[in-house]
């Protein structure tokens, strides 16, 4: 499997995939996302793996959506292909790695911000560098309920929830530890050795047994409803994308690229 977006290491028994766009601060454009799900498959797929490192190289862990790809690639979408297209990508791929029958950590540095908060919190745990931090403005910036998979309530508890959302604000990595979304904060320069360390205590019980108690302590979240409120939430989300307010905020974008003579992906506009 060679892919272009992301690396896939082994290490012993452990997978360490990082998303590799860090001149775009990993931004999830199609491809990355498509070769993020390969990753996990493999990983899913190969015996020799017992735990699963999801990171990013550079300085940052995401940015989020790729969304200049997503202005060319999905100019207009309609309503169906949109749901298709966030379905398969957001939504799928995140309880891909939510459902890996693996325990997985996230490693996470600099920003995680909106569909980067998503995609790490999916990880079974969490170490973060000091420098870390998270938000998800998209509720002030773009007018949408929140990014697809609403996580947010479950890792941060519900009131805190809120205010992260309600505000658009910056949550720090000490601030993340302190809510029991992070389960270690380490020096920037020894987030890699640190994550790998707990990744190796992890991967030195018997798989099986693993196995079995990741998927018990899934469905303690199932039978409280985790499932169902997720996909009420996306389909809410979905609503939020056809909004006045939504794509009133989205001409206004369109029309300041325009204004600044730049394409979405930053070269001169065709002069037709
Ligand atoms: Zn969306």
């Amino acid at each position: 499997m060679s892919y272009e977006q992301i690396t896939y290491e082994q290490i012993g028994a452990i997978a360490r995939i990082s998303l590799n766009r860090a001149d775009k601060r990993n931004a999830q454009g199609q491809q990355l996302l498509r070769e993020l799900d390969e990753a996990m498959v493999q990983a899913e797929r190969d015996p020799e793996i017992r735990v699963v490192i999801l990171a990013g190289q550079g300085a940052h862990f995401s940015a989020g959506h790729d969304l200049k790809e997503g202005t060319v690639l999905r100019a207009n979408p309609t309503v169906e292909s949109r749901y298709e297209y966030e379905n398969e990508h957001f939504l799928g791929y995140c309880l891909r790695i939510y459902d890996l029958s693996k325990p997985t950590i996230a490693q996470v540095q600099g920003a995680c911000i909106a569909a980067g908060f998503m995609v790490a919190n999916m990880c079974d745990m969490m170490v973060a560098s000091e420098d870390a931090y998270f938000s998800d403005p998209t509720a002030h910036t773009l007018g949408a309920a929140a990014v697809e998979m609403l996580i947010h309530p479950y890792v941060l508890g519900l009131r805190k929830a809120k205010e992260f959302l309600f505000t658009g604000s910056r949550l720090t990595a000490a601030e993340g530890l302190e809510l029991g979304m992070i389960n270690k904060v380490v020096p920037t320069g020894e987030l890699e050795a640190e994550t790998l360390k707990l990744a190796q205590r992890v991967a030195d019980a018997p798989p099986f047994a693993l196995r079995l108690l990741k998927r018990s302590l899934n469905r303690t979240r199932d039978a409280q409803g985790f499932r169902s409120a997720i996909e009420a939430h996306f389909d809410t989300h979905q609503l939020s994308h056809t909004s006045k307010e939504y794509n009133d905020i989205r001409d206004m974008r369109k029309q300041a690229q325009a204004a600044s003579g730049k394409t979405s992906f930053g070269k001169p506009a065709p002069t037709a």
